[in-house]
């Protein structure tokens, strides 16, 4: 089901009868406890889960995202594109699975600032192709607000836009990837004033010097594989639906 890992022989046996899943992350900083590619990770992981319970295989992510807003720029280690290049990538592998065979695609977004130039790309890749079927998903969009409810009980929510290397994202690598995360360095942390505009380049006060704009403490392996449950429940669903 990994696409990288499959011989051209095996490839070319399964494009066409699968659902094809392309996740999208990023390269950007996710405070002292998490690594550079937590929206790569949650994204390919619940991918491959989604695979054992239909016939999909998963592409190589796109590792790079759109630029992190809310001062996530300043941190060493976010690395992203400009729009026009996240356009032009994901048209590319879109276009080039298609030409294999590949006629259903769920794009599996793993960070908020993509959502744009993914959309942008399946609308350009739409005008060229009338046959296929491309959906666009954010994992967060498919939490329930009961299940909101659920895991930020003690901690309360503080909005998906705050909701960066917090609970819902330490808990889902803890369950996933536990080798990368430094439990020791876990921790709450806000920035002085939020403002609800941008401002460019981003005033110090607007960023959490951790990079940890909410409380990270209140994540656990255990809300992790609730949540991942979840959200792959609510994946399959529709992709049976749509695709
Ligand atoms: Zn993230």
């Amino acid at each position: 089901m990994l696409v990288e890992h499959m011989t051209w022989e095996e490839y070319r046996d399964e494009v066409a009868r699968r659902i094809i899943i392309l996740p999208v992350g990023s390269l950007e900083q996710h405070g002292p406890h998490l690594p550079l590619n937590v929206d790569v990770v949650i994204p390919t992981s619940l991918a491959k889960t989604v695979c054992e319970e239909l016939d999909g295989m998963v592409l190589p992510p796109i590792s790079y995202g759109y630029k992190a807003q809310g001062g996530g720029q300043l941190f060493p280690g976010t690395t992203s594109l400009d729009g026009t290049t996240l356009i032009n990538l994901t048209l590319d592998i879109l276009r080039e699975t298609y030409r294999h065979g590949g006629r259903r695609f769920l794009v599996l977004n793993g960070h908020y600032e993509n959502t744009a130039f993914v959309t942008e790309a399946v609308e350009l890749f739409g005008r060229a192709v009338n046959d296929a079927t491309v959906v666009i998903l954010s994992w967060w969009d498919q939490v329930s607000d009961e299940m909101v409810d659920e895991l930020f009980a003690e901690a309360g929510f503080p909005g998906w836009e705050l909701e960066h290397a917090a609970v819902t994202e330490t808990s889902l690598v803890q369950y996933f990837a536990p080798e990368l995360v430094r439990e020791d360095r876990i921790l709450d942390d806000q920035s002085e004033r939020m403002p609800k505009y941008s401002v460019f380049p981003p005033p110090d006060d607007t960023l959490p010097k951790s990079g940890v704009p909410y409380k990270a403490t209140h994540a656990s392996r255990e809300k992790g594989e609730q949540l991942a449950k979840h959200v792959v429940d609510a994946i399959v669903q529709i992709a049976r639906q749509e695709l």
